[in-house]
């Protein structure tokens, strides 16, 4: 095509002061819009595609946005600023290496181990693995729970269902590629040999393609996935659902969907392990006296023998109140450090007796007190 070649900033719709963030974007929305697997009717979006990923490479290389601010397209024809025309990258490359395999998902996807190069045609068609973040409570990891996420992913068209094709449409070879299901392109001297970016390797496409998924057998919508959280998962397991990612384009296989597990904080429990551990504030006169105290623990509240003189901080363990181990080994333990509370505010009758309790305390009944003086004795002389 001999047409006049427009200005990269114009094909991205950009400013020209633009930041590399605001180019990515308009570069997203665009190369999805008029990528020639969305398009299989339509000539002039492949050129397009081509046009926004060259657009793309130039401003988002810093050494080529100079050369182009200040020579324009000169900067890469052939004797120009020293970048040669071969200097662009592959659009398809682009556009997976901007989307992380093929997927057109975004927002809190990410495509896992998406396209490969060197993976065969069915592996091509195969739908991307998605990966989603989901958040738990404490109590659903520990008991397990079943899920319900909702997801915005490529799912199978129900119009065709799946298979990309309008009703009664046959499948023809594919004019892309002559039917070989590889298109060769050079670089340079280099020939490089791709997958179709028309048939993705088939080397047939459908004759009349469905109109709803423009013939790729699958669209974007809300999906609703369900999830058996197993009892006892811990932070940053990752659950695999299978075929529950992509829709395969044309009616090749799902790809997985890998859910994440992030546990929220709990505002009692700290988890270590399949052990908890939890701080309960008990009265002074309880860990004087002794007494049972209610402590709280995922399945109610336990009670606690507290033997008289307890101190503040002292850890009790209660045996198999922690959480139940994911591989099945056993139940994790409690400890309850507790936290002997003084008193803040005393009336008058109270502070009379506390003063008549101190008095005939004197030093007899603070062991601890005794000792710790007893070693910092040469610091007080
Ligand atoms: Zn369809
Ligand atoms: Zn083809």
């Amino acid at each position: 095509m001999a047409t006049e070649k427009r200005d990269y900033y114009e094909v991205l719709g950009v400013a020209r002061n633009a930041t590399d963030e605001e180019v990515k974007r308009a570069y997203r929305k665009l190369a999805v819009k008029f990528h020639p697997d969305k398009n299989p009717d339509d000539p002039h979006a492949e050129e397009k595609f081509k046009e926004l990923g060259e657009a793309y490479d130039v401003l988002m290389d810093p050494d080529k946005r100079v050369a182009y601010d200040r020579f324009g397209h000169a900067a890469f024809a052939s004797g120009g600023a020293g970048f040669g025309r071969g200097a662009f990258h592959d659009p398809f490359e682009i556009f997976r290496e901007v989307f992380g395999g093929s997927g057109f998902g975004g927002g809190i996807f990410e495509t896992f181990f998406g396209g490969g190069g060197g993976a065969g045609a069915e592996d091509r068609r195969r739908g991307s693995d998605l990966r989603y973040d989901m958040q738990i409570r404490l109590e659903e990891a520990a008991f397990g729970a079943e899920k319900q996420i909702e997801i915005e992913k490529l799912d199978t068209c129900e119009k065709c269902g799946g298979s990309g094709a309008a009703p009664g449409s046959r499948r023809i070879s594919c004019s892309t590629c002559g039917g070989r299901g590889q298109v060769v392109s050079s670089r340079g001297f280099f020939q490089i040999s791709q997958t179709c970016p028309r048939c993705h390797g088939a080397g047939e496409i459908i004759e009349k393609p469905c109109e709803k998924c423009r013939g790729e057998g699958r669209v974007e919508k809300l999906s609703r996935v369900k999830l058996q959280v197993p009892a006892g998962i811990r932070e940053g397991t990752r659950l695999r659902s299978l075929r529950n990612g992509e829709a395969g384009i044309g009616g090749a296989p799902p790809g997985d969907l890998y859910v994440v597990i992030h546990i929220k904080e709990h505002q009692i429990f700290q988890r270590e392990g399949d052990d908890l551990y939890c701080e309960v504030p008990i009265p002074f006169s309880v860990a004087a006296l002794g007494g049972e105290i209610d402590v709280p623990t995922l399945e109610g509240k336990a009670h606690l023998k507290v033997t008289a003189g307890t101190q503040s901080g002292q850890m009790f363990k209660l045996r198999g109140k922690g959480i139940v181990n994911v591989n099945g080994r056993g139940h994790g333990d409690l400890f309850a450090r507790l936290i002997v509370e003084v008193p803040s505010r005393l009336n008058g009758e109270q502070r009379r007796k506390l003063e008549e309790f101190a008095a005939l305390c004197g030093e007899e009944n603070t062991p601890i007190r005794k000792g710790f003086f007893e070693k910092a004795k040469e610091f007080f002389k």
